[in-house]
């Protein structure tokens, strides 16, 4: 009999001591850093259990592999799979720009609808960072995963689509688009999603003691959809969070911007401004709430804050599954060499570890990878930032991580 994870009717987990997980390795420098990563996870979950537990990972296919494999970039198999055993992890896979298909790591999201795309981005000791005071970065990104632009409605210009939806639009609101050379981009942001996401960053806020939730938005230039998106969080933290959370704008006008005792502070960005906030002034933010594209851009700026891509984990979750994955891409100059930091994916693999309630094992992760860049052994990215580092390879980094667990 297979170890199967179950869900309990409260969407916890029941997890067996051999539970099977699917992973994908992914495209370009993807098999590098899940190799790297799947040796750190094996040997964190051995460190701290034994032989009590173990993970049995099962690889499923997507991107080239499964293409050349199956003639299929997303076998309707994997899906099946993840769903079955609801917890996976996967390396980055390549989406062409401007032509071809649509994003497969999009597609996995919005077809086992894992609305959630949550991002923890925390200074580690030892990182270099462009920052003044980058201790005081401590904040985890709530990004929704499953509309906005990136429901991939979209129409070329000078097709009959395009046409017909240009006329539409010129009729409905007497504009003068130009009906052959437009081409059209639908940003479709729902109430329902909206507000799934918004709890979830509200009662993560709660459930680790956080001291504040921004929603971050474009909401005076996109009125009705990240308008609404602002509209419809606020509605979610006062309607089914009264006890927990205080606006700021009753903060200020009530107690004199005096946080009483165990409320988190519920406020609003326009996102330019969330942009400059999060440089000058990070000690401030804490859980950020976005649509898919604001989340998709303020999560490689705050990367970039502590250390790069090559650190920034990152966990799919809906209410039946979830999928770990890193925040970056396939850096397919990097492919085969051996070469990028697999921090990342060994990060999100620490989150997943988390998730199954293993969190003596993420400890040991976290502990190895701060013992590793203070001496100062890390690959190429950090490498080049702190002097006197010794380069490594990105597996000759996992094995200094199994080196260095206590
Ligand atoms: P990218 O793959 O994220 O790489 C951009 C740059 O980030 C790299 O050139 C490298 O910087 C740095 N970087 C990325 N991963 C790193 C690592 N593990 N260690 C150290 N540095 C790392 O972005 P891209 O080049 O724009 O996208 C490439 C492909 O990935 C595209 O097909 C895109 O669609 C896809 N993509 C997939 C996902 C996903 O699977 N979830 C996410 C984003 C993009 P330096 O050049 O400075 O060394």
């Amino acid at each position: 009999m297979e170890n199967i994870i179950e869900l309990n009717k409260d969407g916890s987990l029941q997890v067996p001591d051999k539970p099977v997980i699917p992973y994908i390795p992914g495209d370009g420098t993807g098999p590098d850093i899940w190799n790297a990563a799947r040796l750190v996870l094996d040997a964190a979950v051995k460190k701290a259990y034994k032989d009590q537990k173990k993970i049995v990972f099962k690889e499923v296919l997507a991107g080239e592999d499964a293409f050349h494999k199956t003639g299929e970039w997303l076998p309707k198999k994997t899906l099946d799979q993840i769903q079955k055993y609801k917890v996976a992890i996967k390396g980055p896979l390549t989406t062409p720009v401007g032509h071809g298909m649509r994003s497969l790591n999009v597609a996995i999201r919005q077809e086992l609808d894992l609305f959630a795309c949550i991002r923890p981005v925390k200074y580690i000791k030892g990182v270099p960072s462009p920052c003044n005071d980058p201790e005081k970065i401590d904040m985890v990104i709530f990004r929704e995963n499953t509309e906005d632009l990136y429901l991939g409605i979209e129409w070329e210009a000078g097709t009959k689509a395009a046409k017909d939806a240009v006329s539409f639009i010129n009729r409905q609101t007497h504009k003068h688009l130009d009906e052959n050379f437009t081409g059209i981009g639908i940003k479709p942001i729902s109430e329902k999603n909206t507000k799934r996401l918004i709890r979830k960053a509200i009662q993560f806020a709660i459930d680790h003691k956080r001291k504040n939730v921004t929603i971050m938005h474009k909401g005076n230039i996109m009125k009705f959809t990240e308008g609404a998106f602002l509209k419809w969080g606020y509605e979610v933290g006062e309607n089914e969070f009264k006890d927990a959370i205080i606006t700021e704008h009753d903060l200020w006008d009530q107690f004199n911007g005096k946080i009483p005792e165990g409320k988190i502070v519920l406020k609003d960005r326009i996102a330019d401004n969330m942009f400059q906030q999060v440089l000058l002034r990070p000690s401030e933010y804490d859980i950020i709430a976005a649509p898919n594209l604001n989340g998709d851009y303020i999560s490689d700026l705050l990367a970039a804050m502590v250390g790069g891509l090559g650190l920034a984990p990152g966990a799919n979750i809906g209410d039946t599954c979830a999928v770990f994955e890193a925040t970056h891409g396939t850096a397919p100059k990097y492919a085969g060499l051996d070469k990028v930091n697999p921090g990342s994916v060994i990060l999100s693999g620490a989150m997943m570890l988390d998730h199954l309630g293993w969190h003596k094992a993420s400890d040991v992760i976290h502990r190895a990878l701060q013992k590793a860049i203070l001496n100062k052994k890390v690959t190429y990215d950090l490498a080049r930032q702190i002097p006197d580092s010794t380069e490594l390879k990105c597996s000759e980094f996992a094995r200094e991580l199994c080196a260095s667990m206590d």
